[in-house]
């Protein structure tokens, strides 16, 4: 696995920095309403730094699952997408924070957030570990954001290819013959 990975982005103790500090602005900006936030993660992508995130929260939450899919080949980002399977958990009059791993064009954030919207939660909020700068959509913001990368692909800390490297604790730059 390691001689896969051309060079490493973002280490693992910045990245365990970085999510205590987002845990600290996930906790302030929901104050008083943090108690019972429902937490919708984007499969599977997200799911180390989930497990990561909500063991930094220091109040009572729930997990919602859906799962969505993406027509699309192992490496290319945008394109369609289509929920799957339908939430777990009632949403409606909560306040919610999806959580996924990067935004890039935001079509994948944009079907979520739509599907959400109309379970009428209280709020929505998104946070994404990464967010490549460079497609950026502006109708999709998210309110918490990890590291700004540039336009790479990476793999590790949940981050395949292939569903690979999802185990790779580091955040790290592909060799880029291994997908061109
Ligand atoms: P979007 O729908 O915003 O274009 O793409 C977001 C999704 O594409 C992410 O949730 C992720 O699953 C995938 N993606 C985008 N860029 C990368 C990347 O550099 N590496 C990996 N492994 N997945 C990516
Ligand atoms: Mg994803």
């Amino acid at each position: 696995m390691e001689r896969d990975i051309a060079r490493i982005l973002i280490p693992r103790s910045r990245i365990r920095q970085r999510i205590s500090e987002l845990a600290r602005e996930i906790s302030r900006t929901y104050g008083e309403d943090s108690q019972g936030l429902i937490i919708v993660p984007v499969l599977a992508g997200s799911i180390i730094f989930l497990a990561d995130l909500i063991r930094d929260l220091p109040f009572k939450m729930k997990i919602g699952l859906m799962t969505i899919s993406r027509y699309r080949g192992a490496a290319t980002t945008g394109g369609e997408t289509q929920l799957l399977q339908d939430l777990t958990i009632d949403i409606t009059n909560r306040h919610v924070l999806v959580v996924d791993d990067i935004l890039d064009t935001g079509n994948t954030l944009r079907t979520v957030k739509s599907q959400l919207l109309q379970r009428k939660p209280a709020s929505l909020r998104i946070c994404v570990l990464l967010r490549k700068t460079a497609k950026a959509p502006n109708d999709i913001i998210p309110d918490f954001v990890g590291f700004d990368i540039d336009d790479v692909f990476v793999v590790g800390y949940g981050l395949d290819y292939d569903d690979n490297y999802r185990n790779w604790p580091d955040i790290g730059v592909l060799r880029p013959e291994l997908y061109e």
